[in-house]
C-alpha cells in the first residue's frame, strides 16, 4: 500500500480506503463486512469511511462493532462520518450543518461506532440554510473538544470551499482540510478543473468516491444485466438510471477492450487512472464481495503498466 498526507494536513492516508454506502447494514451481512474490512487492513487500508444517512445510522454500528471485533489499535485506522442528510429523522434540526445538527450529529456517530472520537468528520452536502461561518466554528470546536481530528467537507463547490477556508484564516480556526468529490472516468469536472487551483493555495486533500461508477466501470453490464448486482436494487433506479446509460456503454466496451491489450482488468485499469492523479489522496472503494476488493486492491501494483501513452488512449476514448 502507499501512503500520503491528505491534503496540508500531516495525516497519512492509505491511497485505497473502503466505503460502506449501500453495503454495509443493507446489501451483505454483517460477517461479509467484516471480512471485507479484514482484506482491507491487512492490505493496508487505513481508512474507512462513513455517514450518518448510510443505512439510516446501521453502517456506523456495524463498523463501530467490527472494529470492536477485530481489536485493532485505535492508532492504526482513521474512520469517518458524514452529516447533513440525517439518520432518518427529517425534521428541520435533524438534517444539514447547523451548530446544532453537527455537535448531535458527531456525538450520535460517536455513539454508533462506540468510539470516543472520529478522525475525519465532514459536511456532507453545502447547506443553503446554514451560514458557512456557524459551520465552520461548529467544527472548530468539535476539533477542540476532542470529539473530531480533522474537517471537511462533500460536493461543496470551489468557492464554498474558499469561502469556509478563508473564514477560518481570518479567525485563526481550523479550516476544512478534505473535500470528498465523485471522481471517476466519467465524472471529472470538480477534480480537474473547478478545484485546479485549490490544492496548492489551500492545501485541499480528495477523499473521492463511485471510482468504478457504482459498478459500470467493472464492466459487468457490458452485455447483458448480471443479477444480484447494485443497479438491480430495487429502489436505486435512480442510481441505475445516472449510471448506466447507452452512451456510457459503447465507451466501456472500447475502454474494456483497451484494457485487454494491456493485461488489466477494466476496474484495475479504471483505479489506476484515477490512482495517477496526484490531486486524489485515497480512492475509496466500495466492494459487495470479496473477491471485488482483492481485484481492486492489485491497482497499487498495476499503476506501472499505464504509461503516457495509454493515459492518453483512455482519454481520447472517453472525450
Ligand atoms: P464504486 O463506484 O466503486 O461502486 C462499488 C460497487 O461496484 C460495489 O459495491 C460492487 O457493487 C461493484 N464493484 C466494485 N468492484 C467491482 C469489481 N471489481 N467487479 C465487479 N463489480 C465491482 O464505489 P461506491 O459508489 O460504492 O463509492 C465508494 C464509497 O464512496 C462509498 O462506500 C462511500 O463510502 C463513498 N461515497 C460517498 C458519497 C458522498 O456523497 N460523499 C456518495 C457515494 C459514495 P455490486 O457487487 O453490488 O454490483
Amino acid at each position: 500500500m502507499e501512503y500520503n498526507n491528505l491534503g496540508k494536513s500531516g495525516l497519512q492516508i492509505s491511497r485505497l480506503s473502503l466505503g460502506s454506502w449501500l453495503t454495509f447494514g443493507k446489501q451483505i451481512s454483517d460477517a461479509q463486512a467484516q471480512r471485507l474490512m479484514e482484506i482491507a487492513y491487512e492490505n493496508g487500508i487505513n481508512f474507512f469511511d462513513n455517514a450518518e444517512v448510510y443505512a439510516h445510522g446501521e453502517s456506523e454500528r456495524v463498523m463501530g462493532k467490527i472494529l470492536k471485533n477485530t481489536n485493532w489499535t485505535r492508532d492504526s485506522y482513521i474512520v469517518s462520518s458524514k452529516a447533513f442528510f440525517g439518520n432518518g429523522g427529517q425534521l428541520p434540526t435533524q438534517v444539514g450543518c447547523s451548530r446544532k445538527h453537527l455537535f448531535e450529529a458527531c456525538h450520535q456517530a460517536l455513539e454508533r461506532f462506540q468510539l470516543d472520537y472520529l478522525d475525519l468528520f465532514l459536511c456532507h452536502r453545502p447547506d443553503k440554510k446554514t451560514p458557512i461561518e456557524e459551520s465552520v466554528w461548529a467544527m472548530h470546536q468539535l476539533i477542540m473538544q476532542g470529539k473530531i481530528l480533522y474537517w471537511g467537507t462533500s460536493e461543496w463547490s470551489a468557492q464554498e470551499i474558499m469561502e469556509a477556508h478563508m473564514f477560518a484564516k481570518q479567525n485563526h480556526l481550523i479550516g476544512p482540510v478534505v473535500e470528498q468529490p465523485e471522481y471517476n472516468l466519467f465524472t471529472r469536472h470538480k477534480v480537474e478543473v473547478e478545484f485546479s487551483q485549490i490544492y496548492n493555495t489551500v492545501g485541499l486533500g480528495t477523499t473521492v468516491w463511485s471510482p468504478l461508477a457504482s459498478g459500470i466501470l467493472s464492466g459487468k453490464y457490458n452485455d447483458a444485466f448480471p443479477d444480484g448486482t447494485r443497479l438491480g436494487i430495487e429502489g436505486l433506479e435512480w442510481l441505475r438510471d445516472k449510471n448506466l446509460t447507452e452512451d456510457r456503454l459503447v465507451i466501456i466496451k472500447k475502454l474494456a477492450a483497451l484494457a485487454n491489450d494491456i493485461d488489466l482488468s477494466l476496474p484495475v485499469m479504471s483505479l489506476v487512472w484515477i490512482l495517477k492523479n496526484p490531486n486524489v489522496s485515497t480512492i475509496i472503494l466500495g466492494a459487495s464481495k470479496e473477491s471485488q476488493l482483492i481485484e481492486n486492491l492489485k491497482s497499487i501494483e498495476a499503476q506501472e503498466k499505464i504509461t503516457k501513452e495509454v493515459m492518453n488512449r483512455i482519454d481520447e476514448i472517453c472525450n
